[in-house]
């Protein structure tokens, strides 16, 4: 047994593993977190992909670049001019960067007044619950929890004669910090990352290529929004390949040759810069040691019961490296069931219930069960669904695309699913997502006086929908 013994032991320091050490040093616990992460001046960054790479550094991406486009587009139908525009990249990549420093400052402060002990380096399981660390400064040392949490991630997938260099060829990385907008930009993966970040620098004046290997678009959602996200990203110029392969992609002159296969057919297409997602997978290179006992799937994921124990005795897995959606929310919920868990509370998390959103414009959002998925398990359903093109908010904001959708046990009433395309999904979500967590049935969303004018009626109305009762459309 190592000198140094904590409580717990946390190995990863983004969503899931920060907010588990927190929350255990709110319940006293003695608390050691371990994070690799250092910024581009070599100083800790705790806040893993999400804070540093992921969902806030390209949300601030999506934040302006939407600015760019609303004012190119929108203005003047609201009766506003604007005269030289421009766009300076450096300066919005900064503003990213900042966003991201200061919240990296924010959660050091944060461990400090929660008396978390927090160290810069890789962390090893090794038997006993014992933990090897390599810090970035200084020489190796050992720790032994009584608990100990991994939260190590996700990184991206690879795939075969597509080599990221991050400058010709990126992944996420890469994607965010571009010093000026491609001229042509190809993505690989017509999912989350590659909507976003595809979003970002088409509004910012990049051609935009997408190659997606399935036949359909967004098949996590139902066909209804999936097909009006495809009209309007193709309005917007997104240009989607469905059915499509990538077979290999090589630099040449500074430029990436990309072949790919649609059908019979074998075609090359050429980018300034061509962006690799194609999904992501669990962190669990050289996160254990040989004797550690910890089980992985065949996936590479650390194996879990519902409650995230893995196989060796008070060791707990959360997040990107298990089982379920990888969002950071999941992660961090995990982080603090876990902990309660330990601290001889009911821990849970109910992952039926965990929102996804795609930052897109619109917004798609979605929770609960798809109309396939119902249809599927033969659950029978009602669907009422509701325009935001008949909300007044949504026309006088000038923001009126989308619907939003509500399914509804067609026994109970309970609500099984709901699916929002539109502006704000991201934040309406929330309330349909509560009235679930209440075992709420779609007429209590109906009977519940919503604000007007504002987006939220679309809910209102899509809930009176599921009994043909909306007032502001035909049923
Ligand atoms: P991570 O955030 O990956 O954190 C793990 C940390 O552990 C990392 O810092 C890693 O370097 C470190 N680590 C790994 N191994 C070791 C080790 N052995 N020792 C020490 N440290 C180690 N999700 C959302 O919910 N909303 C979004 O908008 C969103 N946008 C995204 C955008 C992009 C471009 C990407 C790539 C992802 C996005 N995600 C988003 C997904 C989200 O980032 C992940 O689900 C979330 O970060 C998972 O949290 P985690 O704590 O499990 O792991
Ligand atoms: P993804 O699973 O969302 O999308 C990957 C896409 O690539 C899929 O549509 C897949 O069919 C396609 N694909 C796979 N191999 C291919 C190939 N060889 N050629 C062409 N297409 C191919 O994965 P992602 O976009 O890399 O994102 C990873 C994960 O990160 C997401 O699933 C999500 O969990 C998380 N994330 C979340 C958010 C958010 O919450 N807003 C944003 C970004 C990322």
């Amino acid at each position: 047994m190592s000198e140094k013994q904590f409580d717990l032991i946390v190995i990863g320091g983004g969503p899931g593993g920060y907010v588990a050490a927190i929350r255990a040093a709110q319940l006293e616990m003695k608390v050691l977190l371990i994070d690799d992460r250092t910024d581009d001046k070599g100083r800790p960054a705790p806040g893993g992909t999400c804070l540093n790479v992921g969902c806030v550094p390209s949300k601030a991406l999506l934040d302006s670049s939407k600015h760019y486009h609303h004012i190119q587009h929108d203005y003047a139908a609201h009766g506003i001019g604007v005269k030289d525009l421009s766009i300076d990249v450096g300066q919005m990549i900064d503003r990213k960067r900042g966003v991201v420093r200061q919240l990296n400052g924010g959660l050091l402060q944060l461990f400090k007044a929660n008396k978390i002990e927090f160290a810069n380096g890789r962390g090893k399981l090794k038997n006993g619950r014992c933990v090897a660390v390599e810090p970035v400064e200084g020489d190796p040392w050992e720790a032994t929890g009584k608990h100990v949490i991994l939260a190590a991630g996700s990184v991206p997938f690879t795939i075969p004669n597509v080599e990221i260099d991050n400058e010709h060829i990126v992944d996420n990385v890469g994607a965010l910090e571009f010093s000026s907008v491609p001229e042509r930009l190809g993505i690989i993966g017509a999912g989350v990352i590659g909507l976003e970040m595809g979003s970002v620098w088409q509004r910012l004046g990049s051609e935009v290529i997408l190659f997606e290997a399935l036949k359909e678009l967004l098949p996590v959602v139902d066909p209804d929004v999936s097909k009006a996200a495809a009209r309007i990203f193709k309005k917007q110029g997104l240009d989607i390949r469905l059915d499509t392969r990538v077979a290999s992609a090589e630099v040449v002159d500074g430029k990436v040759k990309v072949t790919f296969e649609q059908g019979d057919n074998t075609k090359t297409e050429t980018f300034d810069k061509l962006l690799v997602a194609v999904g992501r997978k669990a962190a669990s290179e050289g996160l254990l040691a040989e004797d550690s006992g910890v089980q992985l799937t065949d996936r590479g994921q650390v194996e879990v019961d519902e409650h995230c124990r893995t196989s060796v005795e008070n060791v707990w897995a959360i997040g990107d490296l298990v089982r379920g959606p990888m969002l950071a929310h999941k992660a961090s919920e995990e982080g603090v069931a876990v902990v309660e868990t330990i601290a001889g509370s009911h821990g849970h998390i109910n992952l039926d219930h965990v929102p996804w959103v795609i930052y897109t414009d619109p917004e798609i959002a979605w929770v609960g069960k798809t109309e396939r998925q119902l249809t599927d398990a033969g659950i029978e359903y009602r669907a009422g669904s509701f325009p935001f093109a008949a909300t007044g908010r949504g026309l006088a904001m000038g923001e009126a695309q989308g619907h939003v959708k509500i399914l509804a046990d067609a026994e109970t009433d309970r609500i099984l699913g709901a699916q929002i395309i539109g502006p704000t999904a991201s934040e309406m979500i929330a309330e349909i997502v509560v009235a679930m967590e209440f075992a709420g049935a779609s007429e209590d969303l109906a009977r519940i006086v919503h604000a007007h004018p504002t987006l939220s009626e679309a809910i209102h109305e899509a809930a009176l929908s599921v009994d043909k009762r909306a007032i502001h459309k035909a049923n």
